[in-house]
């Protein structure tokens, strides 16, 4: 069986365009619009040599945020559990938000390791949140754009000798 790497983070990130970019098929739906992912979805990725399963997760996209706790134990926990490693992915242009910190809150009390992604990277508008990112205390985030195929190798590094 492969090695389960599960993608973790809040709406509009850009998690589904990183799944889709590691699959390299437009298996999970990518929309300007959060919320639009309704379900897990698996694919195999492919990484530089490396081959692991991929799951896609929409557990924080809920139209009401009072039961954010709730959904986030109910759709990810369990998800959770299976994966080998977690690659948490921020939004560097967007800067880390309350739902950011809350995620980061309730991976640090999770076993498994975690990748911190700081996504949409590309360019220099991404510097400022790729910095705030180290408070999150997942150590250092990787400059990634799942957009244009950057950080590819980081990532690599990162996971090799996770899975
Ligand atoms: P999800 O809700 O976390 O699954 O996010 P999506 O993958 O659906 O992406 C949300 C939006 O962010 C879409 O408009 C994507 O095109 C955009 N996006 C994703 N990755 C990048 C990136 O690396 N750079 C930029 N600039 N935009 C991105
Ligand atoms: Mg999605």
């Amino acid at each position: 069986m492969l090695p389960q790497v599960i993608i973790i983070g809040r709406p509009n990130v850009g998690k589904s365009t990183l799944f889709n970019r590691l699959v390299g098929k437009k298996l999970a739906l990518v929309d300007d619009q959060p919320g639009v992912t309704r379900d897990r979805r698996f694919g195999e990725a492919h990484l530089l040599g490396l081959d692991f399963t991929i799951v896609d997760t929409a557990g924080w996209e809920d139209d009401d945020p009072s039961s954010l706790p709730g959904r986030m134990r109910a759709q990810t926990e369990a998800a959770l559990d299976d994966a080998d490693v977690a690659l948490f992915v921020i939004d560097a242009r967007a800067g880390l938000t309350p739902l950011d910190e809350e995620i980061a809150r309730w991976l640090r009390e999770q076993s498994v390791p975690i990748v911190l992604l700081a996504n949409k990277a590309e360019g220099r508008q991404g510097d400022g949140g790729l910095y705030e990112a180290f408070s999150l205390g997942f150590g250092e985030p990787i400059a990634f754009s799942a957009e244009h195929g950057q950080g590819l190798g980081d990532l690599f590094e990162a996971l090799l000798p996770l899975i």
